[in-house]
């Protein structure tokens, strides 16, 4: 049996490479060698506090990128050798949600690189649909990147585009710098996006945003109004505290929207007034379904997309790329397998 090294997070504060058995695919399954995969914000969460779903340990990695190398049965032998992606939920496509085309709220979702292991390995074994053909010209590392876009193309089509909107995007995380690249691709007249910390704030000034602010300033919505000219049409919320959640709601035009997109937990205190009288609209946006990978491929191939990538580890090195992440000075960090 051969073996391979595999990133485990066993508990809080907890992560490391451990030697696996390769995985072998089972009827309809894939084998993919990897070439890169990111370090999410959620699995920083799973690191510090958990899995939402799951008890520990868990096997990480769903922002994957690599090459096809064994096809179980029933899968097209001509698949061997494909560049491919991993779009990394599984939806049962019978369930209530599967019905209506809503897959990504699907009561039987199966997780890769939650409830089965992850693409922080040398090889990762999925459902041949699970992996996603790159499309011509998309270099690997921009294809570890296409799943996280996925998220940002499900929150802009939740509010119909925002195509001649303002937009103010709280946070400055590697989704928060997606959703300001995924806003101008999709046509926003203007985005500003806020965080507390300077180097974030830099990064977005460059990849285009009108204004990047701290917060934590006094009258935040004046200074956005100022940069916008009003308030923003969308504001999209990639922290998800109580704090931003309120404040997002504030600086909302009215009829405008405010877009959670960020994962928190808990109750908010909000003013009914604001909601009703000036019809804020709060929607909150989970995940993504099939067709916003493919928006998202676009978002990835049409932006400065690969600027998001701040640093890259070796698999083997895993424990040093996820302190990297959690340091907080990275936008995306990424692991490199063998087929990078
Ligand atoms: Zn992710
Ligand atoms: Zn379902």
């Amino acid at each position: 049996m051969s073996t391979m090294p595999q990133v485990w997070i066993t508990g809080p504060g907890e992560v490391g490479v451990r030697e696996a058995a390769a995985p072998l695919p089972g009827p309809g399954e894939v084998v993919v060698e990897t070439a890169f995969a990111g370090i999410c914000g959620s699995d920083l969460h799973t690191l510090r506090r958990g899995h939402p779903w799951l008890p520990y340990p868990i096997a990480p990695g769903h922002e994957a990128s690599g090459v096809v190398v064994e096809v179980g049965e029933g899968v097209a032998p001509s698949r061997r050798g494909e560049h491919v992606y991993l779009q990394p939920v599984v939806a049962c496509g019978r369930c209530f949600y599967c019905r209506r085309g809503r897959t990504n709220l699907c009561d039987e979702l199966v997780g890769v690189g939650s409830h089965v292991p992850g693409a922080f390995a040398d090889r990762f074994v999925v459902p041949a649909a699970a992996a996603r053909p790159m499309p011509a010209g998309m270099t690997f590392a921009q294809a570890a990147l296409v799943e996280p876009f996925a998220t940002v193309a499900h929150a802009l089509r939740l509010v119909g585009g925002v195509a001649g909107a303002t937009v103010a995007v709280l946070g400055g995380g590697s989704i928060g710098q997606a959703c300001l690249l995924g806003a101008l691709a999709s046509d926003a007249e203007a985005v500003v996006l806020t965080d507390p910390v300077a180097g974030k704030r830099e990064r977005a000034r460059s990849l285009g945003a009108r204004a990047a602010l701290d917060p934590t300033a006094p009258d935040l919505r004046a200074v956005v109004s100022a940069e916008l000219g009003g308030r923003p049409d969308v504001v999209i919320d990639c922290v998800a505290s109580p704090a931003t959640v309120q404040s997002a709601v504030g600086l909302a035009v009215k009829g405008g929207s405010v877009l959670v997109v960020g994962v928190g937990h808990g109750p908010v205190e909000l003013a009914i007034e604001v909601l009703q009288d000036q019809e804020v609209a709060v929607i909150g946006s989970a995940m993504y379904t099939a067709e916003d990978f493919d928006r998202a491929e676009e978002i990835v191939q049409g932006t400065a997309s690969e600027q998001l990538v701040t640093a890259v580890v070796p698999m083997a090195q895993a424990a040093e790329g996820f302190a990297l992440a959690v340091a907080g000075e990275q936008t995306k960090v990424h692991l490199s397998g063998p087929a990078a």
